[in-house]
């Protein structure tokens, strides 16, 4: 497709039918007068009661268990950078079809205005406000594309606030799928996390969240170097907000290609072609490449491998090793859901990344095979879903379209849950629940 013709194809997507991709079923009957008096007036009286009489039983007569607000206010909309919340609206109502498609939940945009303060920045406290609100009407919370810093301060303050899970899956989602990837690229070249000498090109939501995470997971902070758009963040700059200060580094290093020399893993969350053949060829053996900067990657992953690089994957579709929050976020909230957890925390979101990088490293059963082979061609041609164990430098974590995906993460993530006393819920057999959920 030319660019012209995706222009004209995505807005026709967009506009023709009923405007838009989303619309709210009823799941209930409402064809006789019976059904009406049920439905509303005088019958819905009783669910009401019965709510107020026991809040708990909100869950059992209502839809809030199955519903998630995907809340934005525009200002880090994809690649966009701060197009407002109507221009946002597109984006939101796309993830509440993610969230439907792949793990059945209902989600509703909320896009939020007049949250900008007088410098027309987002107001933090503004969108904590908001949406604490929501807390009566939802399951759960999906903060996207909020712009650093203010997405740090929003999160952080509604999890402590609020009694349902809060997650912002452009920090979280991302670090999640990127470490699933990372431990099994690590499995290929033989390394240690521990051991690793990481560099994180990038200091925004994604680089910051992501890094944090890495060290949840046993990457050493004194082994991070991270840049930011002026280089090297060390000790001593003056201009570094708190997130910054947090992984300055004692270094001599200033550019990113003194950081690149001997590093073992590099992370890109910043902008397009900033990596160079010679900085990868300055990294240390069996180096791994997460270029992820959308739509253009700091480095293509031919140049990544031609330069002697072991895996690469980028945030794109076109190329082998996509870092997709798709694989993320439909299971996390799925499985935090249904145990009705109050909060998503480390432990479930390394459950998350756990369960992916074991499912990419089964043998893949007949039957799934031949779906991956009808949604992927391509890499099926190219011997992708073959072998017993499954692990390729072009396969290190699953495909969007598996449908194993789902189903492991949530049943990952309902456990973690359970074990860890945020689960109001106890799920028994966590083997049937898993395949309870792939139907
Ligand atoms: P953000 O909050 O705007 O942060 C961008 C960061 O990149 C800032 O720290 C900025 O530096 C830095 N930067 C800009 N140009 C740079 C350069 N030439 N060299 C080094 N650093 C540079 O954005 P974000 O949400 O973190 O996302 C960043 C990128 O990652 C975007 O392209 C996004 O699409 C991509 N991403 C991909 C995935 C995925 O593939 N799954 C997920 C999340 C994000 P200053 O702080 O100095 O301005
Ligand atoms: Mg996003």
């Amino acid at each position: 497709m030319t660019p012209e013709e995706l222009r004209k194809a995505a807005l026709a997507y967009h506009h023709d039918g009923a405007p838009g991709k989303i619309s709210v079923v009823a799941t209930k009957p409402c064809n006789t007068a019976q059904d009406l008096s049920l439905a509303y007036t005088p019958g819905v009286a009783q669910p009401c009661l019965a709510i107020k009489e026991t809040p708990a039983d909100v869950w059992n007569y209502t839809s809030r268990g199955n519903l998630v607000a995907v809340v934005s206010d525009g200002t880090a909309v994809l690649g966009l950078g701060n197009i407002g919340p109507e221009a946002g609206l597109p984006v939101m109502e796309g993830k509440a079809v993610l969230f439907k498609h792949f793990a059945d939940i209902d989600a509703v945009p909320v896009c939020l205005g007049k949250v900008f303060n007088e410098k027309g920045r987002t107001d933090a406290a503004k969108v904590i406000e908001t949406v604490e609100r929501l807390e009566p009407t939802f399951g759960g919370i999906n903060l996207e594309d909020i712009g650093a810093p203010a997405c740090f301060e929003v999160e952080q303050t509604l999890k402590k606030r609020m009694n349902i899970p809060v997650f912002h899956d452009d920090q979280h989602g991302t670090a999640i799928i990127s470490l699933a990837a990372i431990i099994n690229a690590l499995k290929m070249v033989g390394k240690k996390i521990e051991d690793c000498r990481f560099v994180v090109n990038g200091a925004g939501a994604a680089g910051i969240a992501c890094s944090r995470f890495y060290i949840t997971a046993g990457a050493k902070r004194s082994n991070f170097i991270m840049c930011d758009s002026k280089g090297v963040i060390y000790k001593g700059r003056t201009d570094l907000n708190p997130e910054k200060q947090e992984f300055a580094a004692e270094t001599d290093a200033r550019t990113l290609a003194d950081a690149m020399k001997g590093a073992d893993i590099f992370l890109g969350f910043s902008a397009p072609n900033c990596v160079t053949a010679e900085m990868v060829k300055s990294m240390n053996k069996g180096a791994v490449i997460f270029a992820m900067a959308n739509p253009v990657p700091e480095i293509f992953p031919d140049v990544a491998l031609a330069a002697g690089a072991a895996v690469v994957g980028t945030g794109r579709s076109d190329f082998p090793n996509q870092i997709n929050n798709v694989l993320g976020f439909p299971g996390i909230f799925r499985g935090a859901l249904d145990v009705r957890a109050r909060d998503i925390n480390e432990a479930m979101k390394l459950a998350a990344a756990n369960a992916l990088a074991e499912l990419a490293a089964e043998s893949i059963p007949a039957d799934v095979k031949e779906q991956l082979t009808a949604a992927y061609p391509a890499d099926a041609a190219a011997g992708m879903f073959e072998g017993e164990s499954q692990l390729k430098a072009t396969y290190v974590i699953p495909k969007p379209f598996d449908p194993r995906v789902v189903p492991r993460v949530a049943m990952r993530v309902a456990e973690a849950a359970m074990k860890t006393g945020v689960a109001q819920l106890k799920i028994e057999d966590l083997k049937e629940y898993e395949k309870s959920v792939a139907k």
